[in-house]
């Protein structure tokens, strides 16, 4: 939406516990089967972004269909995230994808890189950046983090878990 961000330094996403342990609920559940979502972000301070929320689409099979398919769950779930947050859209807003690689690695498939620009690009959407994660459930949930903001390259962020975050403020 309207978040401002300096595309020259590295994104910082933060993920909750809570949030995390919901991740990997979810994945040990799928199994070998690619499942994926919307998440919802907090702008904390400059770059850096913790998520507020997210949702979990089991079905489909391709994430490349969740993304654009704005279903009425999802609908319901972005018109709770924005009365619960009072409308601060600056501060609480779209964030960007999620999506399970179950049986390889991390890094954004041509594909997925490809969604990710055309959805930036896309003028209906409204995104001036949006962050794709990729998640995996091995020991415990891993995940990476990529940036697209239209007409700029693409740039690797990083994830952060909360408590680390916290633990670095002591
Ligand atoms: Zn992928």
């Amino acid at each position: 939406m309207c978040h401002y961000l300096r595309v020259k330094t590295v994104i910082k996403v933060i993920i909750p516990t809570i949030i995390k342990q919901r991740l990997e609920n979810e994945l040990k559940k799928a199994g070998n089967r690619e499942i994926g979502g919307i998440i919802m972000g907090e702008h904390i301070k400059d770059n850096t972004f913790r998520i507020y929320d997210i949702t979990v689409q089991t079905q489909g099979g391709s994430w490349a269909r969740f993304v654009r398919q704005l279903s009425n769950s999802v609908k319901n779930a972005f018109h709770h995230f924005f009365q619960k947050t009072h409308y601060q859209y600056t501060k609480y807003n779209y964030l960007g994808e999620w999506h399970s690689h179950p049986s390889f690695a991390l890094t954004p498939s041509q594909n997925d890189v490809q969604t990710m620009l055309e959805l930036v690009n896309d003028k209906n959407v409204g995104a001036n950046f949006a962050i794709l994660l990729i998640v995996k459930f091995d020991i415990e949930l891993k995940g990476d983090i990529t940036l697209f903001v239209p007409d700029y390259p693409i740039l690797k962020g990083e994830l952060l878990r909360e408590e680390e975050v916290a633990h670095e403020r002591k």
